[in-house]
């Protein structure tokens, strides 16, 4: 979903005149866009930050934001942390991030950064001389972290690619109103709220005449998307209604989503596999614990036995479905016998592959505050008792592709080795084989697959 907004502020500065380096050096401006859901992911941001503050030495001009989660929590206190930093804005004001960036760098450049309080974008600027490595730089210091309603509307754009691409990211919906103990994005995203039918299908037509041939569509509970906005229209869900619509774009080949909650889990969506043979035989389904009582504690509020049931009813609807899954161990109180649940619930899925993340405290959330937090190397021995049960059947159900004829989306060049071609089957996985880039990046076609080295495929492409 950053991904998603990233691509979206980069499009506005493209659109705008700006051009998009690769390389920090040669930048004017330098924005990171956050992710506050570990507080590892915040230390990060705000080392690179701290340590790219040198660029001002050789040019001053520069303007350093941060955007996203962390921004939108932190706020002003930002500034004290990074004393070069000029921007900060939050998650319903990606939109407006070009406004001030270009204001701040057009005034540094013309020189006029003396004009102290002089009239920006927002009313909320203070210019003010700061001390930064030795020099004296004028900040402009805004920082916007307000609600906007409809917002959720203005993730929209995509940056123009150089090369065809295969698939893209389309975000129908913004924030959540649940409120897991361990997650810090209610308070980052906001409430939940969709972006009508008609203007994603317009997003999604748009991606197809460009030649895309998949998009996966983003909400943090993406299967409640419209519930607040939009009717049930004979008996289907908002979710469901927006499936169908996207299933009729011609063109469009394939559709996936990402992620779904077993709260609104309804049988109409499954159903929906049976009928719109576009949506693709994988769905990532957070499972985070398979013991009810650390789900209460996790303020999920669903007990493990649905989420089972959702699992075995859509692998009825499809029979190749994959399910990949997030799992959290070592949350606090959880005792050997909670942990061996998730184990068991693990192996009664099958999940094909699993997010295992090591409990860590993230400030700001209850989980945070609860007694019973575990010692380090009781979570690592559960985390890596998990990950080799999780190998083992990722290994396992990856070996049975072996002599098989898979549908492959063609990706493009394989991010470790440019010499080869890359691509994903229905399920997801991914399939590594030789062939012509320019030809074959965005097309779908069978593959023999003959190898599995655990997570990837290998095989032959059968071209007509
Ligand atoms: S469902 Fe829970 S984990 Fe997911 S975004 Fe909402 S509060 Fe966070």
């Amino acid at each position: 979903m950053n991904e998603r907004d990233s691509e979206q502020v980069a499009q506005t500065f493209s659109e705008r005149g700006y051009t998009l380096t690769p390389s920090e050096h040669d930048a004017d401006a330098i924005l990171i866009n956050t992710c506050s859901v570990r507080d590892q992911a915040e230390q990060k941001a705000l080392g690179k930050m701290g340590i790219m503050g040198k660029h001002r030495e050789a040019r001053p001009h520069v303007v350093f934001g941060f955007m996203g989660c962390m921004a939108q929590s932190r706020g002003e206190e930002l500034f004290k942390r990074i004393p070069h930093l000029d921007v900060v804005v939050g998650t319903q004001k990606y939109h407006r991030v070009f406004d001030y960036v270009d204001s701040v760098l057009t005034r540094r450049l013309k020189g006029r950064m003396d004009e102290v309080g002089a009239e920006m974008v927002t009313n909320r600027v203070e210019d003010e001389v700061v001390q930064v490595n030795a020099h004296k730089v004028i900040s402009a210091r805004v920082v916007d972290t307000d609600e906007e309603v409809g917002s959720q509307n203005t993730i929209r754009d995509h940056v123009p690619r150089e090369m065809r691409r295969a698939k893209a990211f389309v975000s129908i919906m913004q924030g959540c109103n649940m409120r897991c103990s361990f997650c810090i994005v209610p308070d980052t995203r906001g409430k939940e709220r969709g972006r009508p039918i008609a203007d994603i299908v317009q997003e999604v037509e748009g991606l197809v005449s460009e030649g895309v041939k998949e998009v996966t569509l983003l909400g943090q509970i993406v299967n409640l998307y419209g519930r607040t906005e939009f009717k049930n229209v004979d008996g289907k869900s908002p979710f469901v209604q927006l499936l169908e619509a996207v299933h009729a774009i011609e063109g469009l080949e394939r559709i996936r989503f990402t992620s779904p909650h077993p709260i609104g889990f309804r049988d109409d969506l499954v159903a929906a596999f049976t009928y719109l043979p576009k949506l693709c035989s994988h769905i990532h389904f957070p499972m985070q614990s398979g013991s009810d009582r650390i789900l209460k504690k996790m303020r999920r509020p669903y007990k493990n036995e649905k989420f089972l049931a959702i699992c075995a009813k859509m692998k009825a609807a499809r029979p190749d479905l994959s399910i990949t899954t997030d799992i959290i161990v070592g949350f606090p109180g959880e005792t050997e016998e909670d942990f061996q649940e998730s184990m068991k619930c693990m192996r009664e899925i099958g999940f094909d592959n699993s997010f295992i993340f090591r409990y860590s405290i993230r400030k700001d959330t209850p989980a945070a505050e609860m007694e019973g937090q575990l010692d380090e190397a009781t979570k690592e021995r559960r985390n890596q008792e998990m990950l080799a049960q999780q190998d083992e059947m990722t290994m396992a159900k990856n070996e049975r592709f072996i002599g098989t004829r898979q549908a492959v989306l063609c990706e493009g060049p394989s991010k470790t080795n440019k010499e080869r071609l890359c691509g994903r089957t229905s399920q997801n996985k991914i399939v590594i084989f030789d062939g012509d880039a320019e030809r074959m990046t965005g097309e779908i076609f069978d593959v023999i697959i003959e190898d599995s080295t655990g997570f990837t495929l290998y095989g032959t492409p059968m071209l007509e």
